[in-house]
This record gives structure tokens, sequence and C-alpha cells, in this order.
């Protein structure tokens, strides 16, 4: 790959044009450093009017196609029975194969759902990574959240082309205990927490076996498969030749059910669900469904929304939005590496995740470097990014170091130029340049749980 790639980065080329703009502007340096001090150093806390780029999420903020704006005005309001559920319902149905499915207003909310009934103390839920709040339902319900990822995905320069894969021998070891003690086994597409790295389908179907050998199902968090199915397709051999909706099921084939976030791969900017084969499972759910987020033919969802996710899941299977999509991380890529900036390795699929401990090497995680850098890209340029480090996942057992430090820069679907993405590019490398200068920041405040969200910082003096 690297012997072909051209000399100067060039921008992927939009496959798409545009019809309705959004305004956007760059806040003064010094409305910058009022809104840092105002939001207690957590851009959490900041006003989107006072970002200029915001790559804080990739969840929820893409834009909707004219074809889904469409779809936005045929909505059904029906309590019970709207066709845009039955729509949405027959296109799960489809890309995934599972025959019940419930909706859920996002995905967090199909979380709660499946493991309410399915985690309970004393027991273990493993996954590739768990996402921030995939880890926050599994606790709340009492189980332990493992993550059993290969080696590789904490080698943070490795070039493997699956670091999302599931270190089998490990999960093999862990479910020696049996489904009384280990109710379910996920599996990320693609590993979030870990640089939105990918899953192999070979890799899924040894993680299936052992799941299959001791009796325990196994549900994948399926927020990304699109772009998974991607990698798949480019990486893995013999899957050159099919669609991403073939490669789509192969994985979910192997799987007893899936939760979703149509905010990610759904395109849409609200909308999940948990889909099973389990038809017990199911009719519990939807009693769950009933009591937290609504009639099961809506989920906690207005009709029409159900309607553009539909439009979306389809969207995301075509290959020029996907090849455009993941070209955008690599182009922003390809800017970073003119300055040897270090990040994650490969680029992964919704954004470029900056290598903290190379980035600052000075700064212990007591210092909170993540959160450091991620005010730096701010104050320098009014990006906006998050912490995946200490901040977001130190807040385990007492001693337990967070596993990776990172700040990612996630990519909203189909919402930034190439342009936009040369000007982050820009301002992480001034940040870069004067690396030596920062400081770092202490916490002064912070909730019990997902404290990302809330807590404060003070810079050190
Ligand atoms: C976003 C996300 C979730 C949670 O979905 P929300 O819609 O934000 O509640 C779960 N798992 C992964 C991997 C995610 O990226």
């Amino acid at each position: 790959m690297l012997a072909s790639a051209p000399r100067e980065p060039r921008p992927p080329v939009e496959p798409y044009k545009v019809k309705v703009v959004e305004r956007i502007r760059l806040p003064s340096r010094e409305e910058r450093e009022a809104a840092l001090r105002t939001a207690g150093y957590n851009l959490f806390q900041i006003r989107s009017d006072d970002v200029y780029i915001d790559l804080l999420t990739d969840s929820g903020t893409s834009a909707m196609s004219d074809r889904q704006w469409a779809g936005m005005m045929v909505g059904d309001e029906s309590y019970a029975g709207s066709r845009n559920f039955a729509h949405f319902e027959a296109t799960v149905q489809e890309l995934t194969g599972f025959p019940f499915v419930i909706p859920a207003h996002q995905g967090r909310a199909a979380e709660n759902l499946l493991f309410s009934l399915m985690g309970r103390p004393g027991t273990v839920i493993p996954n590739n990574m768990h996402f921030d709040t995939t880890r926050a339902h599994v606790e709340r319900n009492g189980s332990k959240a493992v993550n059993l990822a290969i080696p590789e995905a904490y080698d943070l320069a490795s070039p493997h082309p699956f670091k999302g894969n599931v270190d089998v021998p490990k999960l093999e070891d862990l479910l020696r205990a049996g489904p009384s003690k280990v109710p379910l086994v996920m599996v990320t597409l693609t590993n979030n927490t870990g640089g939105g790295q990918p899953v192999s389908v070979a890799n899924l179907t040894a993680v299936r076996d052992a799941c299959r050998a001791a009796g325990v199902p196994l549900y994948l968090d399926m927020c990304r498969w699109a772009e998974n199915s991607f990698f798949v397709r480019e990486r893995e051999g013999g899957m050159s030749g099919r669609t991403i909706p073939e490669i789509g099921r192969l994985c979910f084939d192997l799987a007893d059910g899936a939760t979703m976030s149509a905010k990610k791969d759904g395109l849409v900017n609200i909308g999940g669900f948990v889909a099973t084969r389990d038809a017990a499972l199911a009719a519990r759910l939807k009693e769950q469904l009933i009591v937290f987020e609504g009639f099961p033919t809506y989920g906690g969802l207005a009709r029409r929304d159900l309607e553009a996710a539909s439009i979306g899941m389809r969207e995301a299977c075509d290959l020029d939005y996907l090849a455009h999509r993941i070209g955008q991380v690599r182009y922003l890529a390809s800017l970073l590496d003119e300055a040897v900036i270090p990040y994650v390795r490969p680029p992964g699929g919704h954004g470029i995740y900056l290598d903290v401990r190379r980035f600052l090497p000075d700064l212990p995680s007591a210092d909170f470097p993540g959160q450091s850098l991620v005010i730096e890209l701010y104050r320098e340029g009014a990006v906006r990014t998050v912490e995946v480090g200490a901040v977001m996942f130190g807040d385990g057992a007492p001693g337990d170091p967070a596993p990776l430090e990172l700040v990612r820069l996630a990519i909203p679907r189909r919402v930034y130029t190439s342009a936009h993405l040369a000007y982050v590019a820009e301002v992480v490398r001034r940040v870069w340049d004067r690396r030596a200068t920062i400081r770092g920041v202490r916490m002064v405040e912070a909730p019990e749980r997902l404290r990302h969200f809330t807590a404060k910082f003070q810079p050190n003096g």
C-alpha cells in the first residue's frame, strides 16, 4: 500500500454534492480561552457555537441525504403498527437475518434493554473492547466487563489488519466457567475504543465456535458494521468480490443477536435497536421496552426517524460512500504522516486516534495527558476532539491503569470536506510543534460513572 501511495496526499473526491449548508465560524483566541474556562476545561461542556470543526464524535452527527429527508416527510406517526416501523423491521431483518427487531432511541437504550435482562452479579461479560456506555450498562447490572482484544490492539504502531479481533484462547479460558458465569459474549464492530479497528470474519467464526462449545450466546455491537465490512472486503482473503450487505450477513449469521446505535452506520441523528434470534428473549425485551422506551413499533422514536434510519442503513452499505468515508480518514492520516505525528495504525474506520503517550511522553497519566491535548487542540484552532484514556477509562478498580491513552478525532459522516480536514491537520501540527510546553491538568470534580462527560479540570500551574 505504501509503495503505491501518492507523494502529495490527495483528498478523496466526494460522491455527493451539497444541497444545504450550515454556517460555521472560527471564534477568536479570547473567545476560545473564555469558553475553556467556562466549561471547566471539559470539551463536552463547550457550546457548539464556540466550535469550528467538531470531531467530538461521529455519533448522531451525520448529514442526512435528500432521500432520507424525503423519508422524514412520509412519517406515519401512528402509535401502533406504523408503516415506517414495518419498513425499519424489514430492513434490519434483511441486513442482519435476525427475526426479532426491538427499536430503541439510541445504542445505550438498546444496551440497557439487553443487559438489564442478561447481566447479573457474579458474572463476566467479555468483549473485544467495551465501549464506554456498554461497560456502564454491564457494570450497572452487576456483571464484570472484561476486554479480550488481541495483544496487537494495545500495540499502537502494529500494522495488524484486524486489530479489533478477539483473543480466542483467552476467551476459551474464560468460557470454561460456563453460561452461568458468562451470560453472553459481545464483539464490537469496529472496535471503537481500540481505534475503530476491524474484526475479521475468520476471527468471528472462531469466537462463534468457542461460544457454541460453551453454550454461551454471541451478540455483536454492530454500530459500525458497514465500515467493518468495508475493511473485511479490502483485507480478508476471498472477500473482495462480495457486497457490503453480503459481508454483513456473514458476520450476523455467526451471532445470536446485536445491539445497534443507528447514529453511526445508520446515518441518522437518533435511533437504535436490539435484534435477536431468541423469541423468548425478544418477548422480555419488548416488556422492558414498553416500560423504558415506548410501544414496540416506535421504541422511543418518532416514526419518521425510523424511516430515515431504514434508508440510512442501506446508504451506509454503498461502496462509493464507504470508500470516500474511509478515504477521508486516510487522507487526514497522510497529512499527519508528513509531520510524523504519532497515531494508532493503521487508521481506523471513523477517525484518527492520536497516540498520546508518544505525543506527550513526559506527562504521566496522573496529569491527564489526553485531556491536556484535547484542550490544546481546541485552544489552537477551535477543533473539538475527545479523550479516550485516563479520564474516560481510568475510573476502574484502584490501581487499574487506563489501557490506552488516546485522543480521538472522530469524523462525522458526509459533513466535512477535505479542506476542513486539511485545516484540522494544520491545527494538530501547530500543537505538535509546541508540545514541549504542554503542562497537564488535574481533575477537580467528577461523578461516579461516565465521568468524562461532566468532570471539571484545572490546568497545572
Ligand atoms: C456509540 C456507541 C454505543 C452507544 O450508542 P449511543 O447511540 O451513543 O447510545 C455503543 N457501542 C459503540 C461501539 C458505540 O460506538
